[in-house]
């Protein structure tokens, strides 16, 4: 038998793995309430380079939270944003894959192939759920498949090269194309998993780029009208290529840097209840800067040390901002100098820190800045990793609570 998605999966981890339990406490409040929110641990490939962690450090904290708190439902190990290249270390550890092909969009390939075989595809779509009647034309779908075939086509070949080692059904594959330039229209997503269909991938969780911007560990910027539109008419898409092409009855969007995005729970979990949709989204990112807000909180040396983290982070600012330049967009003006937070009383280091709009005091640059620094905590090894567990109380409350009350209910409730 096949392993199939629950309907509500929420991407959890944290950088040094040392919250898997109150990530699990936030999913198990939702499962008291009756609500099933389950839980996948998630890291990239990137996150374990930058830190210098192993995928099984991710699986032993999940086996040993789901062991210690009692967790009977399901739950996961996502190897997230892997390739060819990079999968190999993740066979063992995980039971979920993010095939990330967004590097292979764009290298154009004939399409002719797949447009005479979907003559479907061409003139007026009616598909179930979106109000408006989609025209395309050949050389809309041609042009769409040309961008898109070769990295379905390596998806694929991915896919296989995990199935080989893991043996099909015995896993949950994810596509993803979200860090790319360019959302995908719902249009363009149905023409991606018809072709995913025939590439024969069994996808569970598609990640497409929404309309605008998801940066990481702060709210949405952008249309919040347009997005809700077009991540409805996605549903519709994925709802439609399901019924005629034979993909798992399980497939559904997954919405990556999906932690902080306030502005849309709200639509997001009117369009989910409308359709009797499921979801997945990534809020891993989050969970890191709770763990410097329950230091900075506590005081003594976890309030030195979450100073002394912005001070080097802001020292190597656009070191630790590369890897995540299409993802943050920190203003530099409104980064207050390491002197100035120096002075800062608990209180003020939080209030700055803590995701809350309507604090005067919030500062979502410092809160970026502070997003991509945990490498700067990595570096400081065991005095950072023991400040965790001098004050755990501290961090696992902030964890729960940020993922529970600002995200879960929200998003499911
Ligand atoms: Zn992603």
């Amino acid at each position: 038998m096949s392993i199939l998605l629950p309907r509500y999966t929420f991407g959890v981890g944290d950088r040094f793995a040392h919250q898997a339990e109150a990530q699990l406490k936030a999913c198990m409040m939702a499962a008291e309430r009756g609500v099933e929110v389950i839980p996948v641990w998630n890291k990239s490939n990137r996150e374990h380079t930058i830190i210098g962690s192993s995928p099984s450090s991710v699986r032993h904290a999940a086996d040993v939270a789901v062991h210690k708190l009692g967790w009977h439902k399901p739950y996961f190990c996502d190897a997230d944003h892997i390739n060819f290249e990079t999968v190999d270390r993740f066979i063992g550890a995980c039971d979920f894959y993010t095939i990330d092909v967004a590097d292979w969009i764009g290298k154009t390939v004939d399409a002719s192939l797949f447009v005479a075989e979907h003559p479907e595809l061409i003139g007026e779509l009616s598909i179930p759920g979106v109000s408006r009647t989609l025209t395309t034309s050949k050389e809309f779908v041609a042009q769409v498949a040309g961008k898109y075939l070769a990295a379905v086509t390596e998806a694929g070949r991915i896919y296989r090269k995990i199935e080989t080692a893991k043996g099909a059904g015995n896993f949950v594959t994810e596509v993803s194309m979200d860090e790319t330039d360019y959302p995908q229209t719902p249009v363009e997503l149905l023409i991606i998993l018809v072709a995913i269909a025939d590439e024969g991938i069994p996808i569970q969780t598609i990640a497409p780029k929404f309309t605008g911007r998801f940066n990481k560990g702060v709210d949405y910027v952008g249309d919040v009208a347009k997005f809700t539109e077009e991540f409805s008419d996605d549903i519709a898409a994925i709802a439609f290529a399901v019924a005629n092409y034979g993909l798992p009855s399980t497939l559904k969007l997954s919405v990556h840097s999906g932690s902080d995005k306030f502005s849309i729970y709200e639509p997001i979990r009117k369009k989910l209840q409308k359709f009797g949709a499921g979801v997945h989204v990534k809020t891993a990112g989050t969970n890191w800067l709770e763990e410097l807000i329950g230091l900075a909180e506590a005081g003594g040396d976890g309030l030195v040390m979450a100073k002394e983290i912005y001070a080097d982070s802001y020292a190597h600012e656009e070191e630790l901002c590369k890897p995540y330049a299409t993802v943050i967009d920190i203003d530099p003006a409104k980064l207050p100098s390491p002197g100035t937070v120096n002075g800062w009383s608990s209180e003020q280091y939080v209030n700055a820190l803590r995701h809350d709009q309507s604090c005067p005091e919030f500062n979502p640059s410092l809160r970026q800045l502070l997003h991509v620094g945990f490498k700067i905590a990595a570096k400081k090894g065991n005095s950072y990793l023991d400040l965790l567990d001098e004050y755990k109380s501290d961090i696992s409350r902030n964890v729960t609570e940020n993922l529970f009350e600002r995200h879960i209910k929200p998003l499911f409730f």
